[in-house]
């Protein structure tokens, strides 16, 4: 289906809290607020991609299995409320200047294959990378999750992934 628009969402930090490296399911943890925009914005049309850097694989922490098993996990926790996750693209590398965030690869990546109509579509994660990587792959509105960050090239500062639904 061509010229659908996204949310691209960041995983760690963004959909569960960031608690270093995680991978199994034991550790997860939802971001308070992450199902309900997500509900939003399904509602609204939006198709959800996960773009996520994984240098903890490289890193030697947990393998590509451990990465798929716990995606599989985490498709099902929102399958699970109601919520269709279109696709997840990651970097398992440490150092590279295409795909892992700030690079726009992976973005780019998922615009060809599901056919996203960029400037219409949003981003949302916790680092100035995640923001940098939205902007250079020409994502419309790229949203930062922060109660702290004053100084940011996002469109807008967002304290709970809920404040996004007013801009769905
Ligand atoms: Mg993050």
């Amino acid at each position: 289906m061509p010229d659908c628009r996204a949310l691209f969402l960041d995983r760690d930090g963004t959909i569960n809290v960031d608690k270093h490296y995680v991978y199994r399911p034991e550790d997860f943890e939802w971001v308070p607020g992450i199902v309900e925009l997500c509900r939003a914005a399904q509602s609204a049309g939006y198709r959800i991609i996960i773009i996520t850097n994984q240098s903890g694989i490289e890193r030697g922490y947990y393998s590509e299995q451990d990465y798929n098993a716990f995606m599989q996990f985490l498709s099902e926790q929102f399958a699970a409320r109601g919520i269709h996750i279109t696709g997840a693209l990651h970097c398992p590398l440490l150092h590279d200047d295409v795909n892992r965030k700030p690079a726009p690869g992976l973005f780019l990546q998922a615009a060809a294959k599901w056919g996203i109509d960029m400037a219409a579509s949003l981003s949302l994660g916790d680092k100035e990378r995640d923001v940098r990587a939205g902007i250079s792959a020409g994502v419309g509105r790229n949203y930062l999750l922060s109660s702290t960050a004053t100084d940011s090239a996002a469109t807008a500062v967002v304290a709970t992934p809920q404040d996004l639904i007013a801009f769905l």
